[in-house]
């Protein structure tokens, strides 16, 4: 059992809670103020996790299904009954404010519980043998299998429920897995681990292994009794992941500098409303935020009146404050980043509508508009709280505006009319198009992923499950008399 105000949390090794003498302060981005420290792992615990859960896959695999639905089930209802200490525990390593963490809790809790549902329909089928001349007399089927180890690297943004997404999907499907989270944010996972402990999970199908990606990650991703890398984070590590792995599965969700359209249709005060929210939810460090607007011209004016006016009201503050709408970013670094870019962005000619301004780790909610197209910020993910608005001519000009980028994560799409809908499904450059919605709307069963450089393979809990297993052909040459 871990305890956020205690001053050293151990990590979770193969079903045991244990500390190391090179710790990691984690600390809260808002004040800088020391919340504990965790383990920093060296090579060899994680070569230990690899090898315990090589026990752990043959333990994991052979649990009946409705063993596995009985755990994650006890594991969402721990969850649940712990709701505020888990949603206290995601503000105060991370950025988001209280009213954002109980979402990502209860999310989470969602995540669990469709994982067990999804467990008992892991299922083959059938296959016609004698399709193939010569192959009369044979019937047979495939089951889907475990695919093994999974080792899963988490970013920070979401804490908790994108560490439940792959740890759910791979107790369902019979894995063994191995977690080693962001360093800024340890301790959600380990909350998830002690969840999974209290839910009676046997030992060694999961560690939560606390570490740093470049003093741990290598161990992780090449060795080769790890079968499957599934990754969520930055391209660049992301990329660097890709090139060492070797011969295993990567699932990788990756970043995004995510497009909104809106027509001259449209219902604009929803538009602006989704929008505002969707670019800066958790201040902006989001994969799926909204970063560049394309905007009917005939609208253009009235759009960017409304939606500034809606920006001023934002409110920036404590993150356990009810009243908060916005919090820090996840270290002054990363605002001093952001700043950088949108005054590379004001020097290149683009008009500071509103924003701007940095204390510390916090960034104002920010809106530009005229930004030239070779800026970082015009091409680049910004992940913070600022959002670039565009005059567009027609829907044409938004989708190829919308495309010139190298990412293609999800779009937003405003607009009434179903010809423009249809057009700008089919030819946007993304893994899922929402239709008077931001791109920030998704849940957690659908197939969630990229296209370009936002990654390879999806998730959301029966397409994970698909990731995470492999088809087995099993086939019966039968005497027929
Ligand atoms: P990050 O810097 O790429 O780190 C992600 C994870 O990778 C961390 O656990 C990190 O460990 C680890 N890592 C870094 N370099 C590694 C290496 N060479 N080998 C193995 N592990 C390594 O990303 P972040 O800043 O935490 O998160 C923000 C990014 O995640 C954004 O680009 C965002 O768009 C993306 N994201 C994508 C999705 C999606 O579903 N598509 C969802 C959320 C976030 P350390 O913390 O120790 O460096």
């Amino acid at each position: 059992m871990i305890n956020v105000e205690t001053v050293g949390t151990n990590m979770f090794l193969a079903g045991k809670w244990v500390n190391r003498s090179n710790i990691i302060e984690v600390r809260d981005p808002e004040d800088n103020r020391l919340l504990t420290t965790v383990p920093a792992a060296s090579k060899e615990d994680m070569l230990e996790a690899i090898d315990e859960a090589k026990v752990g896959l043959k333990i994991a695999s052979n649990m009946s299904v409705h063993q596995r639905v009985d755990i994650l089930n006890k594991a969402a209802d721990y969850i649940e009954s712990h709701l505020e200490e888990y949603a206290i525990t995601i503000a105060s390593e991370g950025s988001k404010t209280i009213r954002e963490a109980r979402k990502e809790a209860s999310r989470c809790v969602q995540t669990i519980r469709l994982s067990a549902e999804e467990a008992r329909r892991i299922t083959g089928e059938t296959i016609s043998f004698d399709q193939a001349p010569g192959s009369e007399g044979r019937q047979g089927y495939y089951t889907r299998i475990p695919i093994g180890i999974i080792g899963a690297i988490t970013p920070f943004n979401d804490p908790l429920n994108l560490v439940a997404h792959k740890v759910g999907p791979a107790i369902a499907s019979g894995n063994a897995i191995i977690v080693k989270p962001a360093t800024a944010t340890p301790l959600s996972a380990l909350k998830l681990a002690e969840a999974f402990e209290a839910a009676g999970l046997p030992d060694k199908v999961l560690s939560v292994v606390t570490g740093y990606g470049y003093e741990i990650g290598d161990t992780l991703v090449t060795h080769p009794d790890v079968r499957m890398i599934s990754f969520t984070g930055g391209v660049e590590a992301g990329l660097a992941i890709t090139q060492k792995a070797g011969l295993k599965k990567l699932s990788m969700e990756l970043g995004s500098n995510s497009p909104g359209i809106v027509l001259a249709d449209a219902n604009m005060i929803e538009a602006v409303e989704a929008n505002v929210s969707g670019a800066f939810w958790a201040a902006g460090q989001n994969c799926l935020g909204v970063q560049r607007l394309y905007v009917e011209q005939t609208i253009f004016e009235l759009f960017v009146e409304e939606f500034v006016a809606r920006t001023q009201e934002y409110r920036l503050g404590n993150k356990l404050s009810e009243e908060t709408d916005m919090g820090p970013l996840i270290s002054e670094k990363e605002a001093i980043r952001v700043e950088s870019w949108v005054e590379e962005a004001v020097l290149q000619g683009a008009r500071l509508l509103c924003g701007g301004k940095r204390n510390g780790a916090s960034y104002e909610p920010t809106v530009l508009m005229d930004v030239p197209d070779h800026c970082t910020i015009a091409r680049e993910e910004v992940f913070g709280p600022v959002v670039l608005l565009y005059a567009v001519s027609n829907i044409k000009e938004a989708i190829e505006r919308s495309n010139s980028v190298h990412f293609g994560l999800q779009a937003g799409v405003f607009t009434n009319n179903l010809e423009y809908a249809f057009q700008a499904s089919e030819q946007l450059e993304v893994g899922g198009v929402m239709i008077n919605d931001s791109s920030d709307y998704r849940i957690d069963g659908m197939p969630f992923g990229g296209v370009k450089a936002s990654g390879l393979g999806r998730e959301g809990v029966q397409f994970t499950i698909h990731e995470m297993t492999e088809p087995k052909v099993i086939c019966f040459k039968l005497n027929k008399q």
